[in-house]
């Protein structure tokens, strides 16, 4: 299909929603609340409007979920895999559909999205599969008892998902609860709605029962707040800002709400002069300019020792001059538009800073020319950065990659861990002690060697410091969305101490 026709059936898709519902009970509902708009950020066009929950709709997903708990939790196992596999079904059968809404809704790219909606099924079959011994525990014998544990669903929970790879993370996030048991109310991001609207439908579609699933369009200050206030919520799954996550647990505190946090990073790429220099290029060039620089992952700091710094930043310019911006329908198109007007006003405020910081913008440095009213940026090298400066400690979200030099070892170390976040680190090193070394002391939740990020879904995804709460993936997903219980049954072999017997 040409970048043309992908165009026409995304606006096909987002303008059958007219004012697009929220989803409660199986059902659209016509939102009552303050509308806002869905901006297409290639264009800056406004292509449809979404309602700010009201309290009542609020109210009414709430009920939707709790309602649905009960029979939802008590379904097999088996029941929910076979549910959650026919989501995953429909899912690749409408990956081309959930890829152009995303492209259109997001401006992330065709070559990345069309990967993002078939991982998105991946992550329903890799749940569904484990739904059946989602509540298996332990055995755990003493002298005197047996102690079994269990896991039971926690009840409604609330996914709240930001703007950047918004199927994707949704389903990451609702597929573990759904095959946990739990029931969901899913606020996605006000500035891309679209996919998510088509994922409750095929949930549905797929045989959800109503309320087990339920869909809110709106803010964060009101549908998402509201929801993270609210007693019958056990639990709330959240991706989204380092500041959010902490306001999240503020609004939590009184229900003493159970969280989960997937929040933002700034993360090193740190390449030793013993590395495979071509690959740590490839890598480092990857993970910082795919997704439009808009992935909690990506590589935004360049760490690199200073015998090969001149060189290393000198080759990965040129490659950054050569990337392909563009229509995000294009399958050639390598970097998009950011996602909204206010985030390009944001990632271009860090160029003139980068200047006034000391730091050289080795290449790109502003606003795309001829990007109309779309919200291209070019991607940007930074070079001659320190680690104290702003743009190297400061989470920019988009195509922009910071490069600072290191001497040794502990200097590469010190600086990787200089920043108040800890999500993701790169090594790239010949040396296999010096990796085992560095990467037992870096303070990030998840290091790969000489590798771009590559996700294997058993393991666990997650950060330190404010880059987040808790794990993601293989089991510790259901830890989340279950709580445990351990029942001690006597062998009948000891003693109970006696109380009230002596005269
Ligand atoms: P954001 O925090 O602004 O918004 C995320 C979601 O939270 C949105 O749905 C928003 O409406 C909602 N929200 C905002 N304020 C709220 C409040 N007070 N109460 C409840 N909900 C509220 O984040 P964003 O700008 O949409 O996304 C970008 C951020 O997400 C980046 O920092 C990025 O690193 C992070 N992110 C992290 C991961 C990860 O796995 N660690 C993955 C993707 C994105």
């Amino acid at each position: 299909m040409s970048a043309e026709l992908k165009r026409a059936r995304a606006l096909e898709l987002s303008g059958a929603y007219g004012a697009l519902e929220h989803y409660i009970s199986g059902q659209p509902v016509v939102g009552q609340g303050r509308s806002f708009d869905i901006t297409d950020p290639s264009t800056g066009k406004v292509i449809g409007k979404a309602h700010d929950a009201a309290a009542s709709e609020v109210e009414a997903a709430v009920a939707a979920a709790r309602d649905a708990f009960p029979a939802w939790s008590q379904r097999s196992g088996n029941e929910r895999k076979a549910i959650l596999h026919r989501i995953a079904d429909l899912i690749v059968a409408r990956a081309d559909d959930i890829a152009a809404l995303e492209c259109l809704d997001t401006g992330q790219c065709w070559r990345f999205m069309s990967k993002a909606a078939i991982r998105g099924a991946e992550n329903f079959r890799f749940f569904a599969d484990r739904a059946p011994s989602a509540s298996d525990g332990l055995a755990l014998p003493s002298a005197e008892h047996i102690n079994i544990t269990s896991r039971h669903p926690l009840g409604p929970v609330a996914v709240i998902t930001p703007w950047n790879t918004p199927f994707m993370l949704s389903t990451w996030k609702i597929a573990p609860a759904l095959a946990a048991g739990c029931t969901v109310v899913h606020k996605p991001a006000e500035w891309s709605p679209y996919s998510a609207r088509l994922l409750v439908e095929i949930a549905h579609e797929a045989g959800l029962p109503p309320g087990v699933f339920n869909t809110l369009n709106g803010l964060g200050e009101t549908t998402g707040k509201a929801l993270t206030e609210h007693p019958a919520i056990k639990a709330v799954a959240f991706v989204g800002e380092s500041k959010t996550g902490a306001a999240i647990m503020k609004q939590g505190a009184d229900t003493l709400k159970r969280v989960h946090f997937e929040l933002g990073g700034k993360n090193p790429t740190i390449v030793f002069d013993d590395a495979n220099l071509d690959a740590a290029l490839d890598a480092a060039i990857f993970m910082i300019y795919s997704l439009n620089g808009q992935r909690c992952t990506s590589g935004s700091r360049l760490l690199v020792q200073r015998s090969i710094y001149d060189s290393f930043l000198s080759r990965a310019a040129e490659r950054v001059k050569a990337l392909k911006v563009g229509d995000p329908f294009d399958p050639a198109t390598e970097v998009g538009p950011l996602i909204h007007q206010r985030h390009l006003d944001k990632v271009l405020s860090y160029m003139p800073l980068a200047a006034s910081e000391g730091a050289r913008i080795l290449a790109g440095g502003a606003r795309l020319d001829a990007a109309g009213d779309g919200y291209f940026v070019e991607p940007t090298l930074i070079g001659e950065a320190a680690q104290s400066m702003r743009v190297a400690r400061e989470e920019i979200f988009g195509p922009v990659l910071t490069a600072i030099a290191f001497d040794n070892e502990a200097d590469a170390i010190t600086k990787a861990n200089d920043v108040d976040y800890g999500l993701a680190a790169y090594l790239w090193t010949g040396d296999s002690g010096r990796a085992l070394r560095v990467s037992s002391a870096l303070e990030t939740g998840m290091v790969w060697v000489n590798s771009e990020n590559v996700r294997h879904l058993p393991t666990p995804f997650g950060g330190m410091k404010a880059s987040g709460i808790g794990r993601d993936g293989g089991d510790w997903s259901f830890d989340f969305y279950m709580e445990t219980k351990n029942v001690a049954l006597s062998l009948g072999n000891h003693k109970t101490p006696r109380m009230g017997v002596s005269k």
